[in-house]
């Protein structure tokens, strides 16, 4: 029932005003408010009716002012209620309460005034606005009335006074007792009501400055506790990284020792686990310092391809041994170098290659540099690492690049890893202004994206390999033989790009039908690694269908592989991934020696690593213990044995005792560096001198120029690759003899 009676008052509320749950309670709190005060009204009224009738039979005219009072009164009261809940009414509402406040006013006025009943009325009404409004605009109301009336009063004192002369004194002073009594008790709450309110307010502000004073400890605390973890993570990186090095280092060495196959064994899987172990230490740190904003980016110019391709070539053992085809484009367009942090770039890279590698078990795995210029110097780099793994289910995607993430808790059990690498990567990314996403199908192969803006470097010309339309290779024609799609058409795109025409073929059998339909070539690319006939096999079908045929052939081939018993089939050998580079001096070489002896092309020797003479004496300067490791063990890959100076004065002094055709000559020597040691050995020997090839980690371009001009003959930048130190002491070789030919 009582439902139903509020439900009518839903028509104070306008349509366009949406309550929420809470101002629907608050408006369920009105209607109850509502229907009490239309019930005090009405016991209000029937009281007054009743003492006016007890004390004088009143006149159907005063019965009716009650009645317009009583409406009145109900009006007054709704259109507060509406005034509380809506503040569009106000004006209208404003006016009406002013009308039914004169009306009552007049009604209270003519039926007695300041002695009148009714006044009670009056009270109660100012009650009403301080329960429905506030205590002031109650106080308002009330000073209001007594203001009214007291005007009324004074216009006119001659009002109707119905109640008999013996009743008077007991009415006033039954009003004056029930004024003074509600007076007071409205004193004395409102005072009440003041004073717990300042109370509250006191308390509340001192908890207030006690939580303010906890929370500035306890953010005190917090930057204390953050900056003893990032110097605890540091000092304890540090101090696990230098016994971790001892223990790699010395499982190193004791693998080179003479161990049987047991303790071998026990020795390689100290240093996995070392070398694993640091891995993690060092994500843990890189992951601390990023969070704690402590990462800052080196600006330092790079070779954007050289990065690249220092990242694959960590990644080639691990993919050559798995089987997958690995290969990289960068587009033309994009500039040699950048300014940025090649190391974080370069770890960005790697996480996504060796993920890639990881998650793969068949196929290939991609590398596409794309980008493109945003003004001011700047350039957007766009990398996408494309593989055909076992893919990334939808639902988990997105929660790929938080930390300690693994797509599955299985992960961790079947491939390793902390779930660090991609939180990693992504805010390296972001530290680059750039973003990092995924797209992936499970069961068919994921890539992951990111961009980097990074500043160009203005370092002198791009090198020779990096230019359009090569005069050597202009119009050249190449059959590109591989049985990966990809691989052929990065490599078609190259090539086209350097002004060869490309055939390609995914069979040594379509290859074989080319040249049967009578297509002729210059050069072919045999890939090695095809399903039916491999490339050797090709090359030794080649022989026997086209006797006669003078095709140089370049297999490609993956690293590790040994080729000395194909010289006789190939021209020249290349490693998967292929690099741009290696493949443009190849090119040039097998396609200049096919011009120079064309009928010997096919029987040509091979430039093999072991085409070198080997009686050339060759002398490495060089100071730093790997890297003489890495150059004699090449030299020795070579065929060649060599003789060692870790300086300048060193060089000078073993000429002194012996000549030599060759010296590989590092530039950063202690004492006596390579640039001094060359001006000082053109002084002392003049054209007799050897044929200095500098070694320099100074891999930019204006470099070689600058070296070339102190005297030295050739250059290469590291770290040194073993195709082109063969490349260079090839060259040598011819310089030199040439040079021996012309002096005789
Ligand atoms: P982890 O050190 O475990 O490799 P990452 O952050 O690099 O950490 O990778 C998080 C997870 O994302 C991996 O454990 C793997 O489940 C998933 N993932 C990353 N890359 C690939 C990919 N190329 N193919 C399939 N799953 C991947």
């Amino acid at each position: 029932m009582n439902q139903n009676v509020f439900n009518l008052l839903d028509w104070f509320i306008p349509e366009s005003i949406r309550l929420s749950e809470h101002e629907r309670d608050n408006v369920r709190k009105y209607r109850l408010l509502l229907g009490f005060i239309i019930f005090n009204a009405v016991i209000w009224f029937s009281a007054s009716l009743a003492l006016q009738i007890l004390i004088k039979q009143p006149t159907p005219q005063e019965i009716g002012y009650e009645i317009f009072f009583m409406a009145s009164g109900l009006l007054y009261f709704s259109f507060l209620f509406i005034l509380r809940k809506t503040n569009s009414y106000k004006p209208i509402a404003i006016f009406c309460l002013a009308a039914i406040k004169f009306a009552t006013l007049f009604v209270v006025f003519i039926s007695g005034g300041i002695t009148s009943p009714n006044i009670i009325w009056l009270i109660t009404g100012s009650l009403i606005v301080i329960i429905l409004l506030n205590i002031r605009f109650g106080l308002f109301n009330m000073f209001l009335d007594i203001l009214i009336l007291s005007i009324f009063q004074l216009i006119n004192t001659d009002y109707v006074l119905f109640i008999p002369d013996e009743y008077f004194g007991i009415i006033r002073f039954f009003v004056l007792v029930m004024s003074i009594v509600f007076v007071t008790s409205m004193g004395i709450a409102i005072e009440s009501t003041r004073k717990r309110t300042q109370d509250q307010l006191e308390t509340a502000l001192k908890e207030l400055q006690i939580t303010n004073q906890q929370l500035q400890l306890a953010n005190k605390a917090a930057e204390a506790a953050t900056k003893a973890k990032s110097e605890f993570l540091a000092n304890m990186s540090h101090e696990i990284r230098t016994p971790l090095n001892g223990i790699i280092g010395i499982a190193g060495l004791l693998s080179g020792t003479v161990l049987d196959e047991e303790q071998q064994a026990y020795g390689q899987i100290i240093q996995s686990s070392g070398d694993a172990l640091l891995e993690i230490i060092n994500s843990i740190l890189d992951f601390s310092k990023i969070e704690a904003g402590k990462l800052d980016l080196e600006a330092e110019p790079f070779d954007l391809r050289q990065t690249v391709e220092d990242s694959l070539d960590l990644v080639t053992p691990k993919a050559t041994n798995k089987g997958l085809e690995l290969g990289y484009s960068i587009e033309t367009n994009i500039p040699p170098f950048f300014v940025g942090d090649a190391m974080r770039f370069r770890q960005i890279m790697l996480n996504l290659l060796g993920n890639a590698v990881k998650f793969t078990e068949r196929g290939e795995v991609m590398v596409f540099v794309t980008g493109e210029e945003e003004g001011n110097g700047r350039f957007q780099l766009h990398i996408s690492v494309s593989d055909t793994g076992i893919g990334i289910p939808t639902e988990r995607i997105n929660a790929l690049f938080q930390s300690f993430n693994q797509v599955d808790s299985s992960t961790t059990r079947k491939f390793g890893g902390t779930g660090l690498g991609l939180a990693i990567s992504k805010r390296l990314a972001d530290l680059m202004d750039g973003e990092m996403w995924v797209e992936s199908e499970e069961g068919v192969g994921s890539t992951f994206h990111f961009t980097v803006l990074l500043e160009t470097a203005d370092l002198g010309p791009k090198s020779e390999y990096l230019q359009d339309n090569q005069p050597d290779l202009l119009h050249k024609r190449i059959l590109i033989l591989d049985d990966n799609a990809t691989s052929r058409s990065i490599l078609n795109r190259q090539m086209t790009n350097w002004g060869m025409s490309c055939l390609e073929a995914e069979s040594a059998e379509a290859a074989l039908d080319l040249l049967h339909a009578g297509e002729s070539f210059d050069v072919a690319l045999v890939d090695e690694k095809m399903p039916d006939t491999s490339g050797t096999a090709f090359a030794q079908l080649l022989a026997q269908q086209f006797p006669n045929l003078r095709l140089p052939l370049v297999l490609l081939t993956s690293p590790g592989q040994q080729h000395y018993d194909k010289k006789h089939l190939f021209a020249d050998f290349l490693t998967k991934p292929i690099k741009p580079m290696y493949l443009y001096e190849i090119l040039r070489h097998v396609l200049s020696s096919k011009q120079a002896d064309p009928n010997e092309a096919n029987q040509q020797e091979p430039s093999t690593f072991s085409s070198i003479d080997n009686t050339v004496r060759v002398l490495l300067a060089e100071n730093n213990r790997m890297n003489q490791q890495v150059g004699l063990s090449m030299l020795e890959k070579l065929g060649l044995q060599a003789d060692l100076a870790v300086n300048g004065t060193e060089v000078l002094e073993a000429l002194a005792i012996q000549s030599y055709d060759i010296i590989l000559m590092d530039i950063q020597m202690p004492e006596m560096d390579g640039v001094e040691a060359t001006r000082q050995i053109i002084e002392q020997f003049g054209a007799e001198r050897p044929y200095i090839i500098a070694l320099t980690a100074n891999a930019l371009d204006g470099h070689r120029e600058a070296y070339l001009e102190t005297g030295m003959d050739d250059y290469l930048s590291k770290p040194i690759k073993v195709e082109l130190l063969h490349l260079a002491l090839q060259k040598a070789v011819e310089t030199r003899n040439a040079l021996t030919i012309s002096t005789l």
